[in-house]
């Protein structure tokens, strides 16, 4: 037998693993230290007390014989769906229930939705790039191409004319840079998409974290609906990391190839995927209630209020940086003309803080380093002091 040989083509990611080596090294050596942690991309905070009730309520349900549920439906539950079409209303933007699907997550749904295209097509990310992207198509066998996005285009990438793209992966606000696109910038790649028959595959999981008039969905641009697929996420909506739901949009008039591309992802999902567990599926229903989006606004407050602490800290420093405003990650320049790593091994030693160095998430990332807003209030006040007293040293 032979496996993939594409996975050979895998480049290791040895980013996270090196981070953790570094520090554990470090704090081998002292371990006295206090060591901060800005660089972690998950949440921290519980979930909301009304997502918890609802998914006690279907954990019941599963106790009774009278409201025990098998099998979920491959889409999802009609009432998630249809309070997910009214929370998309609530931003202005029209997506029927029965253009939604129900999924683990939108990791599992950006590295799945390969499965129903060929393998010829030619795929384009954006550079710094969320891993995932990048090494699924790795997987497929298929070839990437990068658009750059640096310091010069504010880590937004547009698209270019004379280049073709089958298949665009496009993430606002962004991961790692937080950058997010205007309403005239997304409409550019919808109009570059329609152009090539080209699909966008777009990432939304932060667009809770929106704070300024841009747009929340791809939906939101004339002429996505021929061009576009969305995938988001109650990961960092509303803390459910490690419950896992996510949820992604596929208008039913996008067609490629001759072949709708609802059917052929809803085929795709009946045959390898058998749907939300009952209480996961309440409890998402729950983050759309009224109630629901009043409580998981106080923690993307507390993350948004750390934002604001790093990126003052930032300022004062007169370190220039994207992100923070749209983004629970802040994507900076390194002080100096220092490369990622180095400006990392620099925070770790002298400060005793953790960040992400840039360089991990492509080529465009060298020289930048990405902090979180997702870690706890004090500590994050607490790194932000060491930061400024080591760099106006
Ligand atoms: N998309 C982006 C850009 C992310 O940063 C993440 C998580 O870090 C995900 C998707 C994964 O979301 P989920 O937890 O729903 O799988």
């Amino acid at each position: 037998m032979k496996i993939n040989q594409d996975f050979d083509k895998l480049v290791p990611n040895y980013l996270f693993a090196e981070i953790a080596k570094r520090v554990n090294e470090y704090q081998a050596s002292f371990p006295e230290k206090d060591i901060i942690r800005l660089g972690i991309g998950d949440v921290t905070l519980p979930l909301a007390p009304v997502v918890v009730e609802a998914m006690k309520k279907g954990a019941d349900d599963l106790a009774c014989k009278e409201t025990f549920k098998g099998y979920p439906d491959y889409e999802g539950y009609a009432f998630v769906r249809e309070a997910i079409s009214d929370y998309y209303k609530s931003f202005g933007v029209s997506v029927s229930a029965d253009e939604i699907l129900i999924s683990d997550g939108a990791k599992s749904d950006c590295g799945n939705i390969g499965d129903i295209f060929g393998k010829d097509n030619i795929v384009l990310v954006t550079d710094p790039v969320y891993p995932v992207y990048v090494d699924s198509n790795i997987m497929a066998g298929r070839k990437i191409i990068y658009a750059d996005s640096n310091k010069e285009n504010g880590f937004k990438a547009m698209p270019d004319e004379s280049v073709h793209a089958d298949i665009i992966y496009l993430c606002s606000p962004n991961n790692p840079t937080g950058a997010a696109y205007t309403a005239d910038e997304l409409k550019k790649w919808v109009e570059y998409a329609n152009s090539n028959d080209a699909v966008i595959l777009y990432d939304s999981a932060y667009e809770a974290f929106i704070s300024e008039d841009l747009p929340r969905s791809i939906f939101a641009i004339e002429g996505a609906r021929t061009c576009a697929i969305e995938f988001c996420s109650l990961s960092k909506t509303a803390g459910f990391t490690g419950t896992r739901c996510g949820y992604t949009v596929i208008p039913k008039e996008l067609e490629r190839d001759g072949h709708n591309i609802y059917k052929l992802w809803y085929r795709r999902q009946a045959t390898k995927f058998n749907g939300v567990s009952w209480p996961v599926q309440c409890a998402a229903a729950a983050v759309f209630s009224e109630e629901g989006q009043k409580q998981i606004k106080v923690n993307l407050e507390y993350y948004k209020g750390n934002a604001r602490i790093i990126s003052a800290a930032l300022d004062e420093l007169g370190i220039s940086y994207t992100g923070g405003k749209n983004s629970p990650y802040i994507w900076l320049e390194c002080p100096d003309g220092m490369g990622s790593w180095e400006f990392f091994d620099l925070l770790l030693t002298k400060a005793n803080v953790v960040g992400t160095p840039g360089a991990g998430f492509g080529k465009n990332g060298e020289g930048f380093f990405r902090l979180t807003s997702f870690g706890d209030r004090d500590k994050t006040i607490e790194a932000v002091e060491r930061i400024k007293k080591l760099l106006k040293a």
